[in-house]
């Protein structure tokens, strides 16, 4: 065989290799657990700059924010997205594409609107206009799931097996001198769920953003409370690659790869949806089992998507 056809060859071989790499990470199923539905006009008049692009969100009204966030959702191959919002919001989108979108009680959420009293809730949760019980943002008022306020609705979602997908970790620099004046990091802290769960042994819990950056607080409360997984959601595009990259390896390497799922934490910056996806599917340590895992099957054994 002469150089030519060698080289030839050579490039043959990676270019294939390659584009079996790129038909695969693009035909892979993926559920996005944390997924905001978010209105126009949520985030103030002049919405906030993406604080990794620096471009503004590109969607100004409630039709377009769908349409943008749907043809990304189509693109990357995310069959569902569980949408934390306002009921009226959810149903939008729901109505608009009901196999890939799923309801979840956002709690405070973006219109002030005041958690249902526990009939109502029961009500909702049986009319099927919600299926989990989250993104609980109580950090942002200095709160956390052990206050007495929250018992009868963490009663009814053990009985009824709803999921409780709760807020962890931090936020954003500067919360407290702007939307949040009670807002706490202490009140982010993994181990304040130990309570709840000691309380209610068949509570399903989502620590979202995987209790960043409580590293040591967030493995032992996945060692010893089998029925918490934890979402990689925010985290994953919005702290510099190499920090996400340690936390979630070390999660790994901790043991808990089959408790770890896959969420975007749009807001109102779609591209949070690509960002993040490309983040993850570049993470060199995970191999292409512990990817689908992470996207997909945790997400299906979690909240029992069929
Ligand atoms: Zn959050």
């Amino acid at each position: 065989m002469n150089l030519y056809k060698m080289k030839t060859l050579y490039f043959l071989a990676i270019l294939s290799f390659w584009t079996s790499r790129n038909i695969f990470a693009q035909s892979r199923k993926i559920i996005d657990v944390h997924f905001h539905t978010r209105s126009a006009g949520d985030y103030g008049p002049v919405p906030p700059l993406n604080p990794i692009t620096g471009k503004s969100p590109k969607a100004g009204t409630n039709e377009e924010i769908y349409n943008t966030n749907s043809a990304l959702l189509k693109k990357y191959n995310v069959v569902k997205a569980i949408c934390s919002g306002t009921l009226s919001r959810n149903t939008d989108f729901i109505s608009k594409d009901p196999t890939r979108f799923i309801s979840s009680l956002e709690f405070p959420d973006h219109q002030n609107n005041s958690l249902p009293d526990t009939t109502l809730f029961k009500k909702l949760f049986q009319e099927r206009r919600f299926f989990i019980f989250g993104e609980l943002g109580l950090q942002y008022e200095g709160k956390t799931l052990s206050e007495p306020a929250f018992e009868p609705y963490l009663s009814i979602c053990e009985r009824l097996g709803i999921p409780v997908a709760v807020h962890t970790g931090e936020a954003a620099p500067e919360t407290p001198y702007n939307c949040c004046p009670d807002f706490t990091i202490d009140a982010g802290r993994p181990l304040h769920l130990e309570s709840v769960l000691k309380k209610h042994p068949m509570l399903k819990l989502q620590m979202m953003h995987m209790g960043y950056p409580f590293l040591e607080e967030t493995k032992a409360i996945l060692n010893v409370y089998p029925q918490v997984y934890v979402d990689i959601s925010a985290i994953d595009w919005l702290v510099p690659k190499e920090e996400f990259y340690n936390y979630l390896k070390s999660l790994m390497i901790a043991g808990f790869g089959k408790r770890i799922m896959y969420g975007s934490d749009q807001m109102i910056w779609s591209e949070a949806i690509s960002l993040s996806i490309k983040t993850l599917e570049n993470a060199p340590f995970l191999n292409e089992k512990q990817k689908e895992d992470i996207f997909y099957n945790n997400a299906v054994r979690f909240f029992g998507i069929k």
